[in-house]
């Protein structure tokens, strides 16, 4: 596969050389293969059931095709995936299409394992390790330090900002042994990036080390979450007789949803999506204004989400004209209050124990099934619910099946889920596990030739 890229048309490259830089640093441009081919449905699903490892397969090799032999390809598969996403019914229109199953019980797994485990197969040819630097706020560095865990020929340095991250956050970063170690910066987030960004430029470093970075643009993270998008829309599909498919999507930087857009190309039986973000409403307003207007974030509960200046926005105006987008995707935000309201709501009339990111998809379908695109006038962008905008499959939106992506374990975010429910989330063995581990961080100054130095002694 040929991958070019958002701001250069005539640039050319191969998979590793996608994955390995992550982004075309001569441009600032992100990566995308220029095309998506159809997959065979048949070759997928057997007897009415999709096969999660198989429709993985299938649909990664055009991506890797004279890059990673088929039975490589299909080795790092099951390595990367000993867990499922799991599609559950919760009425009898929607679904709950659970991405929470993986190591760190949150959907980044999808991304970050694949990942991880295509870097590793690219630098088998190389002399010597590659040093993975990430900063992270959080979510973000649990997944990727869990999914390079143990994978061969990789190191991984974590960098946090100590106090500014949840204490479960902090205990998933700061427990790793072996080619995994995470930093606890005395400093905010940008400090952290800032750590990292300087030692990328510096010669010297670079001279000694093998550096990359494990960012979430990377075309290696996103590919992948296309495949549980082809699973539940195949599946739903059939089991409710070919009804429209739309999938609502809880979204911060866009990546999840923008592989949903990749699936759909390849074949996936999605009539349309709903594009549904908390407070940080910029996609929202993009559709309604036609203006795209990057901001600062704001905090929420849904902190996951809290993007002010979504990356994949430009791959997906790259993919798409403004009246595409405006005819497959509808749009909704949701405040702080809604979203505790939305996760009571959704407990109270399904049963259902939904995170506060899940909770946001779930208040947007809620009230799309109850008719939010019959009346789109009048409506203040300023204040949450539906955005002014009729998709193409608006009249067909009632006796559509609903499927809610739920992007992370309530038992996560448990403070808020049991302000909104009375009572706490259970906790999933796996992090109860995590929670018991000793804290090994190691403490770091927000000091350039410290951790320079750091990294001299200890890589
Ligand atoms: C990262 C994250 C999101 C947002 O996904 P994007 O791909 O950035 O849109 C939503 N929910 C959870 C739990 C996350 O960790």
């Amino acid at each position: 596969m040929i991958y070019t890229d958002t701001r250069d048309a005539n640039a050319k490259v191969d998979f590793k050389t996608a994955v390995m830089n992550g982004m075309n640093s001569a441009t600032g441009g992100l990566y995308v293969p220029v095309e998506f081919p159809k997959i065979e449905i048949s070759k997928i699903m057997k007897d009415g059931k999709v096969d999660f490892v198989t429709a993985a397969f299938e649909m990664a090799k055009p991506y890797v095709e004279g890059e990673i032999p088929d039975a490589d390809l299909l080795a790092l598969i099951k390595d990367a995936y000993p867990f499922e996403p799991k599609l559950v019914k919760i009425d009898g229109s929607t679904y709950v299409l659970e991405l929470s199953h993986g190591p760190t019980c949150a959907f980044k797994d999808f991304g970050a394992r694949f990942m991880a485990r295509a870097m590793s197969f690219f630098n088998k040819g190389e002399n010597g390790k590659l040093h993975i630097l990430v900063a992270t706020s959080g979510d973000t560095g649990s997944a990727v330090g869990s999914a390079f865990h143990n994978v061969e020929g990789l190191d991984v340095t974590i960098l946090y900002p100590e106090g500014k991250i949840s204490p479960l956050q902090e205990k998933q970063l700061s427990t790793f042994t072996g080619n995994v170690r995470a930093l606890k910066v005395k400093g905010t987030f940008d400090d952290c990036q800032k750590l990292v960004k300087t030692a990328f430029t510096d010669k010297d470093l670079r001279a000694k080390f093998r550096l990359s970075s494990a960012n979430s643009i990377n075309i290696s993270r996103l590919l992948p979450q296309s495949f549980y998008y082809m699973y539940a829309a195949l599946q739903a599909k059939y089991e409710n007789s070919g009804k429209e498919i739309i999938v609502t999507v809880p979204s911060g930087n866009f990546g999840n949803l923008t592989s949903g857009l990749i699936a759909r190309e390849m074949g996936a039986p999605i009539t349309g999506f709903v594009a549904a973000t908390n407070s940080n409403r910029t996609i929202p307003d993009w559709i309604a204004t036609g203006d795209y207007k990057a901001r600062p974030s704001v905090e929420t509960y849904a902190n996951a989400m809290d993007v002010g200046a979504p990356s994949n926005y430009e791959r997906i105006a790259y993919m798409y004209s403004l009246a595409e987008v405006r005819g497959l995707f509808a749009s909704y935000w949701l405040d702080n209050d809604g979203i505790i309201k939305a996760i009571k709501d959704c407990s109270d009339s399904t049963g259902y124990t939904i995170d506060p990111h899940g909770a946001v998809a779930y208040r947007a379908w809620e009230d799309i099934k109850a008719g939010a695109l019959d009346k789109l006038e009048n409506i203040d962008i300023t204040k949450p619910g539906i955005t002014p905008n009729k998709p193409a499959w608006a009249d067909k939106a009632k006796e559509a099946v609903g499927v809610i992506l739920e992007t992370a374990d309530p038992a996560k975010f448990s403070a808020i889920v049991k302000d909104a429910i009375g009572k706490e989330p259970a906790i999933p063995e796996r992090l109860q596990k995590v929670m018991a581990l000793p804290d090994r961080a190691i403490p770091m100054e927000n000091d350039y030739n410290k951790f320079k130095d750091w990294l001299y002694m200890s890589l």
